[in-house]
């Protein structure tokens, strides 16, 4: 047989923006041999289950691709992935439904294996043909991953002949699975980690100005970073979400019962006060709800004096408005977390007027983060962006850091490691 590993072609194929850059360099799945191979494929299947069923498939679907591919070109696929944050061996985060469901929507059998890297694996992938699916074990289930333990990674190394990387959702983790593997076998890029590097580097490149980012969501805390990262870079950051209740208590507004981190406040005006503090758009008026409840009463507050008793759940039609006005306006847009508490209907409009808007837009467009993702899919808008992206963590790492250390790991291959 030929050597699994071609040696680099000279790197990504598709047209970057600068050639330069060492995001793209890297293998992708061109670059194996992977007839008649065993090849381990890293996804992100980490999906909602919803008691006991798996609840938006989003992930799984956008992990066909590299495993139809590889199954076609004659490899023996060994899919691994983690699924919620169980600290050990537990049987509510079981990979079989998740396995099933991969099956079901790729049209082929799928093998589970009883252990993420054990006998029971190995017997799995051994009984395997080419053009199967085994799926292993959670991989949370193995102590070691999250500690990138060697013997795990080890042992999951000794399942394949090669790797490939293609959960972009998880490749900021160093994990024995993203990146452990990745320094033992032969790596490349699955199609979509590919994909996903591609349009960060869009915004991580010489981006098409204005590059305006709209950020909301939960905690400023999760965020802080990549603001502070992003601020030089774009022309306009507009912030909503219960994150920007932070931002106006820094401020010195009040801000009644909205969610404020506290320990945040002072972090979030020293970035407020900054050279490009200015770039900060905050919401100039709120709708705030007297509880935190679907059906809770609620109206329009300016954002300068939210009433006592009351909290903020969505940004206002004023601040929509000025929201949507730059987002029409922009040529590049990156977009993570909703405006608001936009499962209840009442509360919807702010996430709902900025997917209009970004819908509308004929910019180069990125949403990520699964609440976001979730969002833009219960309006129907799934195509509203020009790339929805399958990480969240993930995406921010990435514009924050220019590189993921799973991305990292694989350059190294390109470079004739
Ligand atoms: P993503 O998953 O897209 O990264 P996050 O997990 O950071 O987004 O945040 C999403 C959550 O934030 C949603 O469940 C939403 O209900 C909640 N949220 C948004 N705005 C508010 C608010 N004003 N008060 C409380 N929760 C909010
Ligand atoms: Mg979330």
């Amino acid at each position: 047989m030929p050597p699994v590993w071609e040696p680099f072609c000279g790197g990504y194929r598709e047209p970057v923006h600068d050639p330069e850059d060492p995001l793209t360099k890297f293998c992708t799945i061109d670059d194996l041999e992977v007839s008649g191979r065993a090849v381990l494929v890293r996804a992100d299947l980490n999906v909602p289950l919803d008691g006991g069923r798996v609840g938006d498939d989003f992930r799984i679907r956008s992990s066909l691709r590299t495993i139809a591919e590889l199954r076609a070109r004659g490899a023996k696929v060994v899919v691994c992935s983690h699924l919620g944050r169980p600290k050990g061996p537990d049987p509510k985060y079981i990979m079989a439904l998740v396995a099933a469901r991969l099956g079901e929507l790729g049209g082929f059998e799928v093998r589970c294996a009883p252990d993420v890297a054990g006998d029971g694996a190995h017997r799995a992938v051994a009984e395997a043909a080419s053009g199967e699916v085994v799926v292993l074990e959670n991989t949370r289930f193995a102590p070691g991953e999250t500690k990138n333990d060697p013997a795990l990674s080890d042992a999951l190394a000794a399942l394949a002949d090669a790797f490939v990387l293609d959960a972009f959702g998880s490749a900021h983790r160093a994990h024995s699975s993203t990146v452990g593997v990745a320094e033992r076998l032969p790596s490349a890029a699955g199609r979509l980690l590919a994909e996903e590097i591609v349009a960060f580097d869009r915004l991580l490149v010489d981006p098409d100005r204005p590059y305006v980012v709209v950020l909301g969501g939960a905690k400023v805390s999760d965020k802080l970073g990549v603001i502070r990262a992003l601020l030089p870079k774009v022309d306009a950051m507009l912030v909503g979400g219960a994150m920007c209740f932070t931002l106006l208590a820094a401020e010195g507004y009040q801000v009644g019962d909205s969610k404020v981190e506290a320990e945040m406040v002072d972090g979030v005006r020293a970035v407020l006060d900054s050279e490009f503090g200015s770039r900060l758009v905050l919401p100039t008026d709120l709708v705030v709800a007297e509880a935190f409840a679907a059906d809770a009463a609620h109206h329009v507050a300016p954002a300068t004096g939210i009433p006592r008793g009351m909290m903020g759940l969505d940004i206002g039609p004023e601040t929509a408005a000025r929201f949507a006005a730059i987002i029409g306006g922009c040529d590049t847009l990156f977009w993570n977390g909703p405006m608001g508490v936009f499962e209840w209907p009442a509360f919807a409009a702010g996430t709902r007027a900025v997917a209009d808007a970004v819908a509308a837009s004929q910019a180069y467009t990125v949403a990520g983060g699964g609440d976001s993702v979730a969002a833009l899919r219960s309006f129907g808008m799934e195509g509203a962006v020009s790339h929805l992206s399958t990480g969240g963590g993930a995406g921010l790492e990435l514009l924050e850091a220019g590189t993921l250390p799973g991305i990292e790991v694989l350059g190294r291959w390109a470079d004739g490691a």
